[in-house]
């Protein structure tokens, strides 16, 4: 069994369409397959209705950021309800704080000498998307400003760039509560991920492990193998289980479909303990 629990589609940062990635997982050989766009169910029907043609399983999620003392810290949700009112409010409420953040960074970016306009940014997502850095990201590319999304990141768009800013999002032992609230299984996306720096600290996965989180995400690119190592020793300890995924974006990075996979029995574990959404078998 070939399973990849983390990939993003146009409904977010990522660029294709949820029907899309669902085809990329199947050619590439997966038997299941989970879409989690940025704070937003947004892409799952169309992902089921994929998964059901394609015949390959699908759970279906979201990835939440959250954020604790300025660290972007990142909460996958499996198989939460859709319709869970306190869950989609913190969504929804995260999603108009993105639109004003990006109008700032425009701002900034502009007064600098920049030329690139909101609606350029706009230009760059999709109908309803989950905006985010790497549309103006896109924007900066068509504009001819830099050659990639890479490279605006590395000059302007990076965590610590005077161009960088904030938006709301949950503190994540709150997150993992909405999760666990909306019937849904909570793993920390790449917690020991960063540039600068891992983003999270064991203090911090006792804590959620200790409000209901039920994984950590090892397999993942941004970890190394002492990464890895440390974090399949703590989630022994805590009693976690652990999963691999490969953070698909389509074009928008690098990490090819199924490049980091998970074990049966996690998914196994994620599906029993979910009670949200049902997981949609092959
Ligand atoms: P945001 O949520 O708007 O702050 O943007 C964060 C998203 O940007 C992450 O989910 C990544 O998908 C993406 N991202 C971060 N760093 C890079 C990078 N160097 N190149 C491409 N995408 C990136
Ligand atoms: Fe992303
Ligand atoms: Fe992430
Ligand atoms: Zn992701």
């Amino acid at each position: 069994m070939q399973i990849d629990l983390h990939t993003h589609s146009s409904v977010s940062d990522g660029t294709e369409p949820p029907a899309v990635v669902i085809a990329q997982a199947a050619r590439a050989g997966l038997d299941v397959v989970a879409l989690t766009d940025h704070d937003t169910v947004g892409g799952w029907d169309e992902a089921a209705v994929a998964a059901e043609h394609l015949g390959i399983g699908l759970v279906r999620g979201i990835e939440i950021s959250c954020s604790l003392a300025g660290r972007s810290i990142h909460l996958l949700g499996y198989l939460t309800r859709p319709d869970d009112n306190e869950l989609m409010a913190d969504l929804a409420r995260a999603r108009d704080s993105r639109e004003t953040r990006m109008d700032r960074m425009v701002e900034l970016l502009v007064a600098d000498g920049f030329p690139i306009s909101i609606e350029q940014v706009q230009a760059e997502v999709a109908d309803g998307a989950t905006l985010g850095r790497p549309h103006l990201a896109d924007a900066l590319v068509t504009a001819g400003i830099v050659d990639d999304r890479t490279e605006a990141f590395d000059r302007f768009l990076h965590h610590e760039s005077p161009y960088y800013v904030t938006h709301y999002a949950p503190d994540p032992v709150r997150a993992v509560e909405l999760v666990v609230a909306a019937g849904g299984a909570a793993v920390l996306a790449h917690p020991y991920s960063g540039l600068h720096g891992r983003t999270s600290t064991p203090e911090l996965i006792a804590d959620l492990a200790a409000v209901g989180l039920l994984g950590l995400e090892v397999d993942h690119r941004d970890h190394d193998d002492e990464a890895r190592r440390e974090l399949r020793g703590l989630a022994g300890e805590l009693g976690l289980i652990t999963t691999g995924s490969s953070d698909y974006h389509g074009r928008g990075k690098p990490n090819l479909i199924g490049e980091n996979r998970t074990d049966p029995a996690a998914l196994e574990a994620i599906v029993d303990a979910a009670t949200g959404t049902a997981y949609l078998p092959a």
